[in-house]
């Protein structure tokens, strides 16, 4: 029986991005903000109306800053992993400092939901040479950071050598699973508009537009595939507004009429496990 899975996958964010890149005046806080106060509440009820469990990656700031909106979140079912400290993409920080942080946010999940995160995904998508094995090392399942594939997780590999004027060498398959992630299906490229001294991002495409393609990849997941999982990734205070959210339920409702089980990326993890062994 082929089987097509769709984990959906929210970013909880708030205001760490923004502070993580020293946007911290009232306008850039309240742009995140958003977050907590609008986008999770009517994702909650959105994800509820569908029965669906979803996984949010949650930064140790987002805990400490918005207890109750976290707690709201797992109240409702879903599950939190694990997303950074502050949201500085490990590949920026020293293995020191990458394990600090690694440790704080997870006392802090421990805290919220009772047990430490199964999963982790770098702020920013960019892991240092250092975190698999600090991840196997702190006892997590998986990672969503990689895009080495699209429909099919995979064990991440540690100890790469790359060099500029040498031939790449690979380290060893590990037993972390990779969760394949990629920007074309994150809402975060399409849609926030971003405009600092040096750099313009325009974002702000048409939803239906953007909703063609992640049907799309869903898809053609179907059509060439008995097994896999197709990852999305949004954030609550970019998905959140009004159109993206109506692009949201269109995209949940035209993958289940294909078949879609969506599941929260731990027992997708599960699952590709027990298919490996
Ligand atoms: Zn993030």
């Amino acid at each position: 029986m082929p089987r097509h899975i769709v984990c959906l996958t929210f970013d909880f964010d708030a205001i760490s991005g923004f502070i993580s890149r020293g946007q911290t005046s009232p306008s850039w806080i309240s742009r995140g903000e958003f977050g907590p106060r609008v986008g999770m509440p009517r994702l909650l009820a959105l994800f509820e109306q569908y029965g669906i469990r979803t996984t949010w990656f949650v930064p140790g700031h987002t805990i400490e800053t918005y207890r109750k909106a976290c707690e709201r979140v797992v109240k409702a079912g879903h599950e939190i992993a694990h997303h950074g400290w502050t949201h500085r993409p490990p590949a920026e920080l020293t293995a020191v400092e990458e394990e600090a942080e690694l440790l704080r946010a997870n006392e802090q999940i421990r805290r919220l939901t009772g047990k430490k995160a199964r999963g982790y995904r770098s702020p920013s998508w960019d892991l240092s040479p250092h975190s698999v094995r600090l991840m196997l090392k702190h006892g997590f399942q998986y990672d969503s950071s990689l895009m080495g594939d699209d429909y099919q997780p995979y064990y991440c590999r540690q100890g790469d050598r790359i060099e500029l004027l040498k031939p790449a060498q690979f380290g060893k398959e590990t037993k972390l699973v990779e969760m394949p992630i990629q920007w074309c299906v994150d809402d975060s490229p399409h849609f926030e508009f971003v405009r600092t001294a040096t750099t313009i991002r325009q974002g702000l495409m048409n939803a239906n537009a953007v909703l063609e393609n992640w049907v799309d990849d869903y898809l053609y997941m179907k059509q060439t595939t008995d097994w896999g999982v197709l990852t999305y990734t949004c954030h609550p205070f970019i998905i959140g507004r009004g159109h993206r959210m109506m692009m949201l339920e269109k995209l949940i409702r035209k993958c289940a009429d294909n078949g879609a089980v969506f599941m929260a990326m731990e027992d997708a993890v599960a699952e590709f496990r027990k298919r490996k062994k």
